[in-house]
């Protein structure tokens, strides 16, 4: 499937960002929706529309366009093997949040084991993320600021580190809409637009054990991935070595499904369940195609590393 994701986040809101048909999405988040009392799970990210997803698809091509004649060489979507290059690491900036009774903390030995993890599954990409700096604040309003709070705004203008170029990580509760996710991301697409708010948030609760590719899969939407069920069997998620997908499945527990789902039959292959972006169940492999790194090269040249 092939993703593009346009980002717009000002109006945002719980039905915005919980419809899977809105126009103008924005956040790439992690699946479902929480009460805030309830464990977080899912990612928050929200994939534009189809009509959306196809004005995206126009604009990357632009984008390849302007930049091959910039630059006088051709080929950057179509590219044909990233692997064996050298890798690109990514100067990443981690910023801790816990509140004053210790709520979010996360021990060094946690977030250092977040980072291998996250690379391991990366590793296939040719991007790997170099941490410069864990940030340590403790703060109860921003623990548990919704995505684009005044509060969260803030916090993020007094620390955010870098250019396009450089991810920050926000460790707190992953708040948006008032409701509570494992992760959301902006994408690639928006960064300019996001401002400071350019990043990644990863909530507390969800480093490690079966919500562990939580940060790989929002990388993957700074990155410019789409969920793999984005944009449906056509247009699509704007990568093609990814199955057509419908929608996602069951969630978190349980085993992957054997057989697989297929949820677009009249396309090739079954549901790509054990991809990165997918909400795979436990279970499943967790894996980004080549055509996803690709996409995140393209992004890369052509937007965060300018
Ligand atoms: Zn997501």
């Amino acid at each position: 499937m092939a993703k593009l994701t346009v980002f717009l986040f000002c109006a945002l809101s719980a039905p915005f960002v919980l419809s899977h048909d809105h126009e103008d999405n924005i956040l790439h988040g992690h699946g479902h929706h929480r009460l805030l009392s309830q464990k977080p799970r899912g990612c928050g990210y929200q994939a534009p529309d189809s009509a959306t997803i196809q004005k995206m698809a126009i604009a990357q091509e632009e984008r390849v366009a302007r930049v091959e004649q910039e630059r006088g060489f051709t080929s950057q979507i179509g590219f044909p093997c990233i692997f064996g290059r050298a890798r690109t690491e990514i100067d990443t900036y981690l910023h801790a949040i816990q509140m004053t009774d210790g709520t979010g903390f996360l021990s060094d030995a946690v977030l250092k084991e977040n980072i291998r993890v996250t690379n391991k599954l990366l590793s296939s990409t040719g991007f790997q993320l170099n941490v410069v700096l864990t940030n340590r604040v403790t703060s109860d309003s921003w623990y548990m600021s919704n995505w684009d709070s005044p509060e969260q705004n803030a916090m993020e203008r007094q620390y955010k580190e870098g250019g396009l170029n450089t991810l920050n990580v926000y460790y707190k509760a992953a708040i948006l809409g008032n409701e509570r996710f494992c992760g959301y991301a902006n994408s690639a697409e928006n960064a300019v637009s996001m401002g400071t708010r350019d990043g990644v948030v990863i909530d507390s609760g969800c480093t490690g054990g079966i919500d562990e590719t939580t940060l790989a899969h929002e990388v993957g939407h700074w990155m410019n991935l789409l969920h793999t069920f984005d944009g449906g069997c056509s247009p699509g998620d704007m990568v093609d070595d990814t199955n057509a997908q419908a929608s996602y499945h069951g969630i978190y527990e349980g085993k992957c499904p054997n057989p697989l789902p297929d949820t677009c039959p009249n396309q090739r292959g079954r549901d790509p369940l054990d991809n990165i972006m997918d909400y795979a169940p436990s279970g499943c492999d967790d894996i980004f195609t080549r055509g996803q790194a690709r996409r995140m090269q393209e992004a890369w040249r052509n937007i965060r590393d300018v």
